[in-house]
């Protein structure tokens, strides 16, 4: 019989022990794997092409001309100096160039009237020409198609969003990495961007911004992402000029905050390692699409150079480094990538190195019906986000913006191509 005061010396009750719902371990009988090779890579003109992956950068056709963002402020001035002009002008440049987003002479009424074309045409000569415009998302998605000096084509898309306004740029033309979704991949690598062709992406929709071309009125561009056409890390050089430029005060550069950059990159581990030592706290996107050697080597082929463990090392380490969280991307492809044991071991792998240190980016597709490249069901997609949040991994899907004009990269080039080409026919 117990008493009230036996009750009180009772221990107390332990909680029961929660179990933590896994995922399953790995494939499970008679679930449905789609491959990368069941079906010709995007925008590929034969039905056995095959993904061809290339670090070779072709030679230029001709330089582009020089300007302003190609250098810092010491090598404006030499420029000007180089030139015969007054070196202390290159400030004034630059803060019509960086503060006022203007290349445009007129504008320049602090320079003497007949220096004015003179200074402009040395250090800001036109270096992206748009070639099209697109408007999408009631107005709040603008995507251009520019041409550059050499007659190459590259794209951007500028995105309002409630709390920010944020660019994609491309940092090549063309790219070797050859993924077989992207129809950028399958057109090879052009050429490298300049530090200034990608600088001047930025320029605009910092100008296109202020004047309020996007709906809801001007806005001031706070995010810059490197998820347009190319592979930033094989630009290395190019790109971490950019960066420079985007971050820098003015009159070096915009002023932009080095957090609401982002480079993403498919993972050249060696280059990922590079940029942690640079002292620009940019956050670094992997774009996993796969936690599996098996299939990443055939979905992502610099896979086949770099593997899923050192990738997600060297992506830790760049975390240890700058104290950015790293974005771990992963377009979610039916029957191919989404099943609940890959959200498992993703989580698995992530937590094997530590805690908080990356954030994944679950990315819906659009529904292409009778390709291999398509979107989960609204329930697979459900039970992989939350195997991911159940191991502890904050998880977030991303907005797809664009996606009613062409939303992945590289394919508003190509359809203007066919376009004219069928003018060019007609
Ligand atoms: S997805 Fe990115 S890295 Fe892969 S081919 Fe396309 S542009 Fe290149």
């Amino acid at each position: 019989m117990s008493t009230p005061n036996d009750r009180t010396r009772r221990a107390p009750r332990r909680p029961e022990p929660v179990a933590v719902r896994r995922g399953p371990a790995g494939p499970v009988p008679g679930e449905v794997q789609v491959l990368p090779t069941d079906q010709p890579p995007e925008g590929a003109t034969s039905p056995d092409a095959r993904p061809r992956l290339s670090f070779a950068v072709p030679p230029a056709r001709g330089k582009a001309p020089k300007h302003l963002a190609d250098y810092d402020l010491a090598g404006r001035k030499k420029a000007l100096k180089d030139a015969g002009l007054q070196p202390f002008r290159a400030d004034q440049l630059s803060r019509h160039y960086f503060t006022r987003f203007t290349r445009d002479a007129e504008d320049m009424t602090d320079l003497p009237a007949g220096q004015r074309d003179q200074l402009a045409g040395e250090l800001l000569p036109e270096l992206i020409h748009e070639v099209r415009a697109l408007r999408a998302d009631g107005g709040r998605t603008i995507k251009h198609l520019w041409e550059l000096h050499d007659g190459v084509r590259v794209e951007s898309v500028l995105m309002r969003y409630k709390d920010r306004t944020t660019l994609c740029v491309s940092s090549q033309a063309g790219c070797g990495m050859a993924c077989p979704f992207c129809a950028t991949g399958q057109m090879g690598l052009t050429r490298n961007l300049s530090t200034a062709e990608i600088v001047e992406q930025v320029r605009y929709a910092a100008q296109a911004s202020e004047r309020g071309d996007l709906t809801g009125g001007p806005a001031r561009l706070s995010n810059v992402v490197f998820m347009g056409m190319g592979e930033p890390m094989i630009n290395y050089k190019n790109v971490v000029g950019a960066l420079h430029r985007m971050i820098d005060p003015a009159p070096e550069g915009f002023g932009l905050s080095a957090r609401g950059i982002t480079v993403s990159t498919v993972g050249l581990v060696p280059l990922i390692r590079k940029l942690a030592g640079e002292g620009l706290p940019v956050t670094l996107a992997v774009s996993l699409h796969a936690p599996d050697d098996e299939l990443r080597d055939e979905l992502i082929p610099i896979n086949s150079k770099w593997k899923v463990g050192e990738l997600l090392d060297a992506a830790h380490d760049y975390y240890e480094t700058t104290g950015r969280r790293v974005s771990i991307e992963y377009a979610l492809i039916k029957d191919m990538n989404d099943h609940a044991w890959r959200a498992q071991r993703l989580a698995d792998e992530l937590n094997a190195r530590g805690h908080g240190w990356a954030h994944v980016n679950p990315i819906p597709l659009n529904p292409t019906p009778g390709s291999i490249w398509t979107c989960s069901t609204q329930e697979t997609q459900d039970e992989f986000v939350e195997t991911l949040r159940r191991a502890g991994i904050t998880t977030t899907v991303r907005d797809t913006r664009g996606s009613d004009i062409d939303g992945a990269c590289g394919q508003l080039a190509t359809e203007v191509l066919n376009q004219e080409r069928g003018r060019a026919k007609a």
